[in-house]
């Protein structure tokens, strides 16, 4: 991690850890990948590794990201796919070009871009633009929900067993709520002690 950049908050999914680059949307927004090299390194973290990216493909990006985040929220509602949002994710999934391989020991790698070009954003965007696809079609176990976090309200994909999970992310929102209940009980308990 580099020094002086919010850290990333990273899910075992791919398409909701992307639009978790940028965290309390509804609160005091954090963006996590406030410059080109950050978006290089959250690819890179994520097994989709590029050469280069301008500011233009970082706002691609986050075009892509804001449009995975209105329709996984749309899906989460149960309201209707937000139009403009299906073009964008069809685009990015249309324009780049990835392929997935294995390894000698039978793990799902990305190859991005044909061999000996390249590896554009592009092409890492079509990878996450497919994996949006693949959850919002309801196409995986598991089920798309809004944090419960009032400030967050963060789209992420449900795979407990109960499907009644509350926070995107238990380490934070969930926490966070926690304390905040936590603290009101003291606050009760000192009041009524007076
Ligand atoms: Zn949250």
């Amino acid at each position: 991690m580099r020094a002086g950049f919010p850290d990333f908050r990273l899910g075992s999914v791919l398409a909701t850890s992307f639009t978790a680059t940028l965290t309390e949307r509804q609160g005091d927004a954090l963006e996590r990948v406030p410059t080109p090299q950050r978006l290089i390194d959250w690819l890179a973290v994520n097994g989709l590794a590029v050469d280069s990216c301008t500011d233009a493909q970082l706002e691609r990006a986050r075009e892509l990201r804001e449009s995975i985040h209105a329709a996984a929220t749309a899906t989460a509602l149960q309201e209707d796919l937000p139009s403009s949002a299906i073009e964008i994710i069809n685009d990015c999934s249309v324009q780049g070009r990835a392929a997935a391989v294995l390894t000698p020991e039978g793990e799902r790698r990305w190859r991005l871009g044909p061999a000996d070009s390249a590896s554009r954003v592009e092409d890492a965007l079509c990878v996450i633009a497919d994996d949006a696809v693949s959850i919002i079609a309801g196409e995986r176990d598991g089920r798309l929900a809004l944090c419960a976090s009032p400030t967050c309200r963060a789209a992420f994909f449900d795979t407990s067993q109960s499907r009644t999970r509350k926070w995107c992310d238990m380490n934070t929102c969930g926490n966070r709520q926690k304390k905040a209940r936590f603290n009101a009980g003291q606050g009760r308990k000192s009041s009524s002690a007076k």
